[in-house]
């Protein structure tokens, strides 16, 4: 059986190192707050170009509390309106519905999967204060057009770059263009930590400082809390993870174009679509996604044949269960993308003869 993803091979290339780190910080006596961490907040703004990286709990305690932060500095309130994407992961929805601000859904590009700018002015109203844009799948999802809606309008633009560690526009690299980003560390992400893990990346300094007091419990000097914080914060052991794993990110997203670019040369089948690429350093492959109109079939014929797919994602959020309110609107390309689509597996440690086999498997069905 080909696995969707074998997480334990991708930590092996990297095993005694690993093992390292974890005894360093368990010799050290220091899991919270320490000098781990602040190594990887140093290199990780290093490696996105900002002024600064916080360390936060996961991906998604990194998005709720920029929202946070802005609420917390005033540029927000409960009740604004927030523009995300209607196909991305509920993280970025609930995000957005945490903090008492609205989420009001864009369908994305058919081709792209992301946002798409051209529909974003037609929903924008007195209460609209930001744009959460999300860098699906590990593209780029920025282009001049939100750039020149953001001015316009005045509004924040976030970006969630869960699944895109290290791609690049414009020669900037995501977490870097928008005002504030948030970042993934979940294990099976590019940049996976072995446990839950995320990072704030901004160039804004008054912005910086309230998330690094609200990651923990609102306070930057002990016992003193200027917020109602959260209890946020990275591990040592975790933020010791990821130095090791970042120093083979460039090797790992090379690999990642290597399976995706063999999709893209070798996948020959009219009842598939593939990807559209704008890019190749735009494009990370967090994952390689394809559409079928038969993708149960596919799916099936697949698993028959040894080859595990995953679907990113079944519901999208305005038809989920948590947003009953939502759940009558209606938008066709997400609904119809989250029908159609599946994922192959990719990941640096997939080998030539799986590659082929999983690709002769496609075009043969
Ligand atoms: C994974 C993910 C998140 C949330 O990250 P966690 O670390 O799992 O909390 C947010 N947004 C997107 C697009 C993701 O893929």
């Amino acid at each position: 059986m080909i696995s969707f993803l074998d997480l334990k091979k991708i930590n092996a290339q990297y095993e005694q190192e690993l093992k390292n780190a974890a005894i360093r910080v368990i010799d050290s006596g220091w899991y919270l707050m320490g000098k781990e961490l602040e190594t990887f907040e140093q290199n990780y703004s290093t490696f996105c170009g900002t002024k600064y990286s916080l360390g936060v709990a996961n991906g998604l305690d990194a998005l709720r509390l920029i929202f946070k932060a802005y609420i917390e500095l005033g540029i927000m309130k409960v009740g604004d309106e927030v523009i995300v994407p209607a196909n991305t992961y509920i993280a970025s929805v609930l995000a957005i519905s945490d903090n008492g601000l609205i989420p009001v859904f864009v369908e994305p590009n058919r081709n792209t999967y992301n946002l798409d700018s051209s529909k974003i002015e037609s929903v924008i109203t007195s209460r609209t204060k930001a744009i959460l844009t999300v860098h699906l799948y590990g593209q780029n999802s920025i282009d001049d057009k939100m750039l020149a809606i953001c001015e316009k309008h005045q509004l924040k633009l976030i970006e969630d770059s869960a699944q895109s560690h290290g791609a690049v526009w414009n020669g900037k690299v995501m977490g870097s263009i928008g005002d504030a980003a948030g970042h993934s560390f979940y294990p099976g992400k590019n940049l996976g930590a072995l446990g839950d893990a995320g990072a704030v990346t901004t160039n804004d300094e008054t912005l910086a400082k309230t998330i690094e007091a609200l990651r923990n419990y609102g306070s930057l000097k002990k016992y003193e809390n200027i917020y109602q914080g959260l209890n946020s914060r990275l591990d040592e052991i975790q933020a010791a993870f990821l130095n090791v794993k970042l120093n083979y990110i460039e090797k790992d997203i090379s690999e990642r174009r290597r399976v995706a670019n063999y999709y893209l040369d070798n996948i020959k089948n009219p009842e598939i679509i593939l990807p559209e690429v704008l890019s190749e350093e735009g494009h990370v492959w967090h994952l390689f996604v394809i559409r079928s109109k038969d993708r149960v079939n596919f799916q099936k014929y697949m698993e028959t044949n040894g080859v595990q797919t995953i679907i990113h994602y079944p519901i999208p959020p305005h038809k989920q269960k948590c947003y009953k309110e939502m759940n009558s609107m209606y938008f066709e390309l997400t609904e119809q993308i989250h029908n159609e689509v599946v994922s192959l597996p990719i990941s640096p440690v997939l080998t030539e003869a799986e590659l082929c086999k999983i690709v002769n498997l496609i075009n043969s069905f």
